[in-house]
């Protein structure tokens, strides 16, 4: 069967913009299923820390096994929609394409973590909106971060229920594919998959560019990736990314746990993960050479860094003995203030080495500077929501108040200096598109070695 066309993924039935809420996404799915009984079946695998119930919808078409995950990372809804148009797409054609597959998606693994970023979903998706109300979990809270391993002195044994819940759908389909549905903030598209596979590689690379969305070429999140083609990276495992962290001299402890494609490695499944833009940007795709030195690139980014570490450093160690409510604000932020600094010392390692006595590209201005400008306003806004939780609840003493308000304001400066506050967003049909067609691809790849 051929291979869906463009037309198919990114269809009109995708909104263009705006978010479904938990409930909204859930009601959707439920309905289709009542809609559907013979082909969409809905069950429950397992509740949220609250006691949400975490919903599985199964499309059985073979003996394949797919499993597709929405909501991994509470802050990144684009998977929402796939989920919503995958549903529909697999209705329409239980064997889709040949693939011989069962398909198992999980529309909203995190509902608490949506919960509390529901408040920028509406249309239209504006910068501001989004990190005012933005909200990302520590990394022991976060589902696809927080499954158990222990190796050379490292160690997580503490699941959060919604990973104990998805350890248990793998254990009970075991995986060919997994594809946890994230996506990323601004510049371009790029990906990770668990196969160092170049044929997989060269056609992820050439999806966006088919949607008409730039590729995201500048700094990747992590040092030292294997690139596999243009913005494709090979996912880390988490022993090799503790090694490589040791051979540095970075072995402070390592906050949260292993990922999934640790997990799934006993089952041989092929990850892929696609991260998608909110908002484009031509810079992230310009591999031009700046007048800049890529050291002086990373001097500027690991200061700021540093200076965000040490600003909600001073302000948690001044509040914290008066701070009265756990909330997952508070918990974040308590993570990723230190994790700023891990952060500056990372790249202040980086700015030793020869390697980096080069000129920058633009992608890589762009990226660096990005990431101090998304860094302060995400984690400085969830420390910020953290103080005024005390304030909203009555429980603010005099010393909170006035952290939340020097907070506020140097916050507030940070949003005004946003040079791309205005920039409108990526058409979200395309983005879905991407994420389809970038899933239908790892499958496909998937059926082909399986042939072999
Ligand atoms: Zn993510």
């Amino acid at each position: 069967m051929p291979f869906p066309s463009l037309a198919d993924l990114a269809t009109s039935g995708v909104p263009a913009d705006g978010f479904p809420t938990v409930d909204e996404l859930r009601d959707d799915l439920m309905e289709l299923s009542r809609a559907h009984p013979d082909r969409i079946t809905a069950s429950v695998i397992g509740r949220s820390r609250l006691g949400d119930p975490i919903h599985l919808f199964t499309i059985v078409g073979g003996e394949r096994s797919v499993v597709v995950a929405a909501g991994v990372h509470p802050n990144e809804p684009i998977g929402f929609r796939t989920v919503q148009h995958l549903a529909r797409v697999l209705i329409a054609d239980p064997d889709t394409f040949g693939f011989d597959a069962t398909w198992h998606l999980v529309p909203c693994i995190d509902p608490d973590g949506t919960r509390l970023n529901e408040g920028w979903f509406a249309a239209p998706l504006r910068r501001d909106d989004y990190y005012r109300g933005f909200y990302r979990p520590a990394p022991d809270e976060q589902v696809e971060w927080s499954f158990p391993f222990s190796y050379r002195g490292f160690g997580f044994d503490a699941p959060i229920p919604e990973t104990s819940a998805l350890m248990e759908l793998f254990d009970r389909v075991r995986p060919d594919v997994f594809v946890g549905l994230h996506n990323g903030e601004f510049g371009g598209v790029y990906f990770y998959t668990n196969e160092a596979d170049a044929v997989l590689a060269r056609e992820l690379s050439a999806i966006p560019a088919r949607f008409g969305l730039p590729l995201d070429v500048g700094e990747p999140e992590i040092a030292g990736l294997d690139l596999l083609a243009d913005a494709v990276f090979r996912a880390p495992l988490t022993r090799e990314q503790i090694d490589r962290r040791i051979a540095l001299g970075l072995a402070e402890p390592r906050a949260g746990g292993a990922g999934t494609a640790d997990y799934l490695e006993r089952f041989g499944t092929t990850t892929m993960i696609a991260e998608l833009p909110y908002w484009c940007h031509p810079d992230a795709a310009d591999t031009t050479d700046t007048g800049t030195s890529y050291r002086a690139v990373l001097t500027a980014k690991a200061a700021a860094l540093q200076e965000l570490h040490d600003v909600m450093t001073g302000i948690l160690d001044g509040v914290r003995g008066d701070m009265t409510i756990d909330s997952p604000f508070r918990r974040a932020s308590e993570a990723f203030a230190p994790g700023m600094g891990s952060v500056a010392a990372a790249e202040r390692v980086r700015i030793a080495s020869p390697e980096t006595d080069r000129p920058a590209t633009v992608a890589e201005v762009f990226g660096n500077a990005e990431v101090v400008r998304t860094f302060r306003l995400r984690f400085g806004g969830i420390l910020r929501r953290a103080l005024a939780a005390e304030v909203h609840a009555g429980t603010a003493s005099p010393s909170v108040r006035a952290a939340l308000t020097a907070l506020t304001a140097r916050w507030e400066d940070w949003l005004a200096a946003d040079p791309h506050a205005q920039l409108a967003p990526a058409p979200l049909n395309a983005l879905v598109g991407v994420q389809l067609a970038a899933l239908f691809a790892t499958v496909r790849r998937r059926v082909a070695e399986d042939a072999e």
